[in-house]
Parts: C-alpha cells; sequence; structure tokens
C-alpha cells in the first residue's frame, strides 16, 4: 500500500524487520524521502539490497524529519525511552507506527472501505483469523494482516467492497493515534507486556484507544467478563457509541453470551440467534466461545447474516501452530503447538490431551518445564530437543519416562511409533515444546512447517 500522506516530506523509519522494510518501502513508493536505520546489521542490509536509504539517525538533522516510524517491536518508553523517540521527541517530531500510515491512507483516499481492528491481551489472532474467515465465506473481499502474518501496509489497498481485518498489539495501538475502525473488538485485559506498559491501568488505557477511536456510525464489540474491559464498554456507551458486549461467564439481556455450547444473541432480553459451537475442534474451550462471540458481532455488524455466520463458524480451520490437528496415522492424532514458547501455552496443550506423547525443548525461558509438573501424569513419554533437551531431562526426573532425541525429525519417528503400539486410546503425539526456537529453527513457523511435514511424510502406518 503506497502511503502518500508523507509524499515530498522527510520521515525516519526505525526498526527494519519485516514490517519495518515494508513500512520503508510504502513511503518511499507514496514519494516520501525515507532515512531508514536498524541497531542492527542484518536489517540494515536488507534495507539497503531494497534501494532504501539507510544512515545512522543519530548524525541527522531531526527538524527536518516530518515523522518518525517505529517497528512494532521497538519499545516505545519502557523500560526508558528509546534513543530515537528522546531524539524525535526533543525536535518536535511525531511518533507513529504502521497502523497509524494505513488510518491515514485509507481516510485520505477509501474513507468508505471496510476497516476492522481487533485487540486483547489473549485470542487476538484467533479472532482476527475467524473474522476473516466468515467474511470470506461471506462472499466479501478480505485482507487480514497487522500483528499477524502479513505487515499491515504488505496488504492490498483499501478499496469499496473491500475488508481489512486487522489485529492490532497494544504497542501498535501506542503508535496510531488516529486509529479508526469501523468495527473495533477488545477481547479482554489480563496483567501481560506490564514490561513495557508499566502499569495495568496505562495498558488498559492504550487498548481502550482502539475503542474510543470506532468510527460514527460504527461498532464496538468488546468482551465484559474483567473489570478493566466491562468498565470500558460502560465509558464507550456513555460516549454514545453502539456497543456490543459479549461474555461468556454469564448470561447478558444485551449482547452475545454463552449458553452451556451455544452462543446466544440477545436484544433487549429477547433471543435473537442462537448458534451452537458443539463439535467445532478449532474452537473448542470457553476461551474459544469468547473468541467466537467476538467474531460472531463483527461478522454481524459488518452485514453478514447470522445464517452465514452460522454456516462459517462451522468450517472454521483454525490458526496455524496453535494446536493444530495436523493428521492422524491410526489412532494416532498429531498436533502442532509449535507457538507455545512458554510453559503457561504448553499447559493449556497438555491439558488438553490424556494420553500425550509429548515433543518439548528448543530455547527454555526461566523456570522451564517446572510449572508443568501437574501435568505430568497425562504425558506417557517425552521426546527432548534442542538446548533445553538436559535440563528438562532432569525435571522430568523418574516421573516421565523420556528420550533425548536432540532432532525433531527423530522425535516425530520415535514418539509416532511409540503412540501406535501404546495400549491406550487416542494418543496424541504433540509438538508443544514449551521453548523458544531460535537453536534450531528460525521461528516457531518454520519448527511448526517442520513438524507437520514430517507427519505429512509417515507411512499411512508406521
Ligand atoms: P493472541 O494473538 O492474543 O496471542 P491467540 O489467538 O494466538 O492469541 O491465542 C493464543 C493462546 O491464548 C491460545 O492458544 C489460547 O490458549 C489462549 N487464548 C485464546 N483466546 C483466548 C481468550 N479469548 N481468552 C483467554 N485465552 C485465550
Amino acid at each position: 500500500i503506497p502511503v502518500s500522506t508523507f509524499k515530498g516530506r522527510k520521515v525516519a523509519v526505525f526498526g527494519l524487520g519485516g514490517s519495518g522494510l515494508a513500512t520503508a518501502q510504502a513511503l518511499v513508493a507514496g514519494g516520501a524521502e525515507v532515512v531508514a536505520w536498524d541497531d542492527g546489521e542484518a536489517g540494515r542490509a536488507k534495507a539497503e539490497a531494497a534501494g532504501i536509504a539507510v544512515r545512522d539517525l543519530r548524525a541527522e538533522d531531526w527538524s527536518g524529519f516530518a515523522a518518525l516510524v517505529l517497528a512494532p517491536g521497538v519499545p516505545l518508553t519502557h523500560p526508558k525511552p528509546n534513543w530515537t523517540v528522546e531524539l524525535a521527541k526533543a525536535a518536535n517530531v511525531e511518533i507513529i507506527g504502521d497502523i497509524e500510515l494505513f488510518c491515514r491512507e485509507r481516510r485520505a483516499h477509501m474513507p468508505g472501505s471496510a476497516f476492522v481492528a481487533i485487540t486483547g491481551t489473549n485470542g487476538k489472532s484467533t479472532t482476527t483469523a475467524l473474522i476473516a474467515h466468515l467474511m470470506k465465506v461471506g462472499g466479501r473481499d478480505v485482507q487480514m494482516g497487522g500483528n499477524i502474518g502479513t505487515a499491515i501496509l504488505s496488504l492490498e489497498p483499501p478499496k469499496t467492497g473491500r475488508v481489512h481485518v486487522v489485529e492490532c498489539s497494544s504497542y501498535q495501538i501506542d503508535l496510531a493515534p488516529g486509529l479508526d475502525p469501523a468495527v473495533g473488538v477488545h477481547l479482554n485485559i489480563t496483567p501481560d507486556h506490564l514490561d513495557r506498559h508499566g502499569t495495568i491501568e496505562n495498558y488498559a488505557a492504550i487498548k481502550e484507544r482502539l475503542i474510543a477511536g470506532v468510527q460514527p456510525g460504527g461498532t464496538a464489540v468488546v468482551g465484559v467478563d474483567d473489570d478493566f474491559s466491562a468498565a470500558m464498554a460502560d465509558r464507550a456507551e456513555q460516549r454514545g457509541q453502539h456497543v456490543i458486549r459479549i461474555s461468556v461467564k454469564r448470561p447478558l439481556a444485551d449482547g452475545i453470551w454463552l449458553d452451556g455450547d451455544t452462543l446466544v444473541v440477545s436484544e433487549g432480553a429477547a433471543e435473537v440467534f442462537r448458534l451452537s459451537l458443539k463439535g467445532i475442534g478449532s474452537l473448542r474451550g470457553t476461551h474459544n466461545a469468547q473468541n467466537a462471540a467476538a467474531a460472531l458481532a463483527s461478522a454481524h455488524a459488518l452485514g453478514l447474516a447470522y445464517e452465514v455466520i452460522a454456516v462459517g463458524m462451522g468450517k472454521f480451520p483454525g490458526l496455524a501452530h496453535r494446536m493444530e490437528q495436523v493428521g492422524t496415522r491410526g489412532k494416532v492424532l498429531f498436533v502442532n503447538d509449535s507457538k507455545a514458547t512458554n510453559a503457561d501455552a504448553a499447559e493449556r496443550a497438555l491439558a488438553s490431551f490424556e494420553h500425550v506423547f509429548w515433543i518439548a525443548g528448543g530455547v527454555p525461558k526461566a523456570g522451564g518445564i517446572n510449572p508443568l509438573k501437574p501435568f505430568f501424569p497425562r504425558v506417557r513419554k517425552a521426546y527432548l530437543i534442542g538446548q533445553a533437551a538436559a535440563d528438562f531431562a532432569v525435571t522430568l526426573g523418574d516421573q516421565v519416562p523420556y528420550e533425548m532425541s536432540v532432532t525433531l525429525d527423530q522425535a516425530v519417528a520415535t514418539a509416532a511409533r511409540d503412540a501406535a503400539a501404546a495400549g491406550v486410546e487416542h494418543p496424541v503425539v504433540l509438538l508443544s515444546p514449551a521453548c523458544a526456537s531460535f537453536d534450531q529453527y528460525p521461528n516457531f513457523e518454520v519448527r511448526g512447517n517442520a513438524f507437520r511435514d514430517l507427519v505429512t511424510a509417515l507411512p499411512e502406518k508406521p
């Protein structure tokens, strides 16, 4: 998406990972003069190869810059201001991110095009992917990106009839003062990322801006199962916004709530629609009911009929690398949960199955798998890979049999054989590493894809 709102002006871009590079290119394509920098050599080299002017921003005259555009991974204020932020502030240069550029561009050239923004501490990606999926099933032209998958400025541009579904981290909202979705979704708030935002009040206030920014005539979809978020819904209504509340904990007279495994749409205490989530494997669990409720509200606000939404919901394939069921061999189910880069995430996976052949390891986080001890009784055997293998073996001790598989190839081969031979019902080979991947893979996606390829290559009868 070429960004023309800075045409003929000078813009500093800091952080040259995927989205930073896309930002620099979008600005150049729109006629801006870009000076880019990254503290890392790799990012600078990539930008130079793409024809972007790369110069140390410390040596630049900041009075000439119209804006500093920060990549989403760059800390803004915490624990201390980033040096580019300090230079920009001293020179009174505004500091924004790529989502802000998208919003300005959309307002300037295609104000009528549909734009949904999603945030919350948990469930952002699932909800974003689900909304995009529902809109596709409804026959719409959909572009999905932001904090999920493609950088926002690498998407196709806004146009009439097209809907942009954009996941926003709190970092990105912080850098998008003009965020103005037609439908704004806020799922929940729990303490997280406080390393960057300081207090939970500050973190909640940043998230609230997404809701507060919803266009006049638009819709704010708000989960009300935690106190911070419930208060946000109240304030939105006081501002005169159209609010749809969602809850998976209690019935709502107005809003969408969970009755057993059925979502209920209520208006003025009357039931307008019921949608059963029973049997939808990709939306298992109460947390996913919250995501499904938010997606239902959003898709309806964007004009889809409830019946169409119900059909689409049943066909949701789920997200790759998050408890993704990649296949079966005989009675053995293979699950790719490569996104589980810490014990907390691996816990949700282990808790979901009874007889687990567990592939774990990589670069461990503090505490390793110690918090997972209550789930060890579910693990029939562990297959340990990467740097963490020796430490994890110590934690497993004599509670869980394990093998030092070292590589994922070896782990999948043995786990598949062991699971097939085990005299248990519904054995599951689970990749939920509780570790980062970068000792053996560039990122969790590549690790998950490798797992999927290995499973696909297994013989039908191991
Ligand atoms: P995010 O993009 O916000 O990190 P994801 O949709 O990728 O969220 O889900 C990540 C993990 O968070 C899931 O594997 C699940 O365990 C948990 N989760 C998903 N949705 C919710 C929710 N609505 N509330 C609480 N936890 C959730």
